[in-house]
């Protein structure tokens, strides 16, 4: 377990639900959403909640490493709290992010490496031209 360094007995408990919230709706997601699809399904569960908010509780998400942050080349952050390592794929049209867990990099790394970001870009199934 992680030592949890900002468990503040009550003062933050609406805060750290609502963080929870964010949580548990990221782990049923395969798509990897953008901070604003996030701040989207708040809304619509917590309709008080407001986009700074959210925005918050992802980075801090993202800093205790309970949720990856992914850069495609271009667009927004994508968020995916599945951990186990895995490679993405990043459609240039639609800007579906998708999981390519089959996918592994072969060969000899000049350390230790511990985390291995790979998104590949290029055209998804639905945006190649063979399948219109
Ligand atoms: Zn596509
Ligand atoms: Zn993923």
């Amino acid at each position: 377990m992680k030592k949890s360094a900002s468990v503040q007995k009550t003062k933050r408990f609406r805060d750290c639900e609502r963080r929870l919230v964010l949580l548990d709706w990221l782990r049923t997601r395969y798509d990897h959403p953008s901070a604003m699809a996030c701040y989207a399904e708040m809304q619509r569960l917590m309709p008080t909640i407001g986009q700074s908010t959210v925005y918050r509780h992802l980075a801090s998400l993202v800093k205790t490493g309970l949720v990856k942050e992914l850069r495609p080349d271009d667009g927004p952050a994508r968020f995916d709290a599945s951990l186990h390592v895995h490679a993405h794929f990043h459609c240039v049209h639609c800007h579906a992010v998708l999981d390519a867990p089959g996918i592994t990099i072969q060969g000899q790394w000049p350390g230790n490496a511990q985390a291995v970001d790979v998104i590949a870009n290029g055209l998804c199934q639905n945006c190649s031209p063979r399948h219109k």
